[in-house]
């Protein structure tokens, strides 16, 4: 079982580097986030055993349950990378030290509320914007043409929480590379009002690679990392 996951995880770290030097670009600037949703808290022991840091979950209660049940793996840095429902920000606020799915300022303000009211850890919570790159509202992330307003109310109003970038999901009946070059361009956008931000995380097990050529700086992958998922309702 560790084997094989030791086996998976640097052939993906191959793939990432291969595909980092294919478009020139330095592998120290892309983090990889495995993705450990439906896997139990003891793969991600064993992933942290192989030196991994970063891992993302897409519930809260999964997320939350996990970190309660690792929390003596210090060096562990959790994404939450799921859609978030505004009575959940606290909860996720306390677990995760990165939130990728922010994409309506209601949702920014409850997470800036759970921070005034103490909600996890002194530091601020870094924060993505999530882009929807297709024309379903039902998708999540927010429309492109949102970005810079959204930007400007995190910026402007919610002192606990650090923009970082945008995050994306490639649309499913689009090939991936266009999609993420439109996501390059929101990203430039986003620097013209927030020139910190400079986080773009997208590239799945399917479509790192041409993330990593539209220029990620954070990819999610699970599957090809951590095998298929258990069964789930
Ligand atoms: C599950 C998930 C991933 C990882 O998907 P894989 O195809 O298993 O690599 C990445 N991003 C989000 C938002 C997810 O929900």
């Amino acid at each position: 079982m560790t084997d094989e996951l030791a086996a998976r995880l640097a052939d993906i770290d191959a793939r990432i580097a291969l595909a980092a030097r294919a478009s020139r670009r330095d592998r120290a600037e892309i983090t990889r986030i495995v993705v450990t949703k439906f896997h139990p808290a003891s793969l991600v022991e064993h992933l942290a055993a192989l030196g991994v840091t970063d891992v993302g979950e897409n519930r809260q209660q999964e997320l939350s349950a996990k970190v309660d049940e690792l929390r003596e793996i210090p060096a562990l840095r959790w994404h939450f990378i799921g859609q978030a429902q505004t009575n959940k920000a606290r909860a996720v606020r306390q677990a995760a030290s990165v939130v990728h799915s922010v994409d309506r300022a209601r949702l920014a303000d409850a997470f800036e509320r759970a921070g005034l009211d103490g909600a996890g850890p002194l530091t601020p919570l870094e924060v993505l914007i999530q882009v929807n790159l297709t024309d379903d509202p039902g998708r999540g992330g927010a429309a492109p043409d949102e970005i810079e307003r959204l930007a400007e109310h995190i910026i402007g109003g919610c002192g606990t929480l650090r923009l970082r970038g945008l995050m994306a999901v490639a649309p499913l009946d689009e090939d991936p590379a266009p999609a993420f070059a439109r996501l390059h361009e929101y990203a430039a956008r986003l620097r013209t009002v927030a020139p910190d931000a400079t986080w773009i995380s997208a590239g799945m097990t399917g479509d790192f690679a041409e993330a990593i050529a539209a220029g990620a700086t954070h990819l999610r992958i699970g599957s090809a990392i951590t095998g298929p998922r258990p069964q789930h309702g």
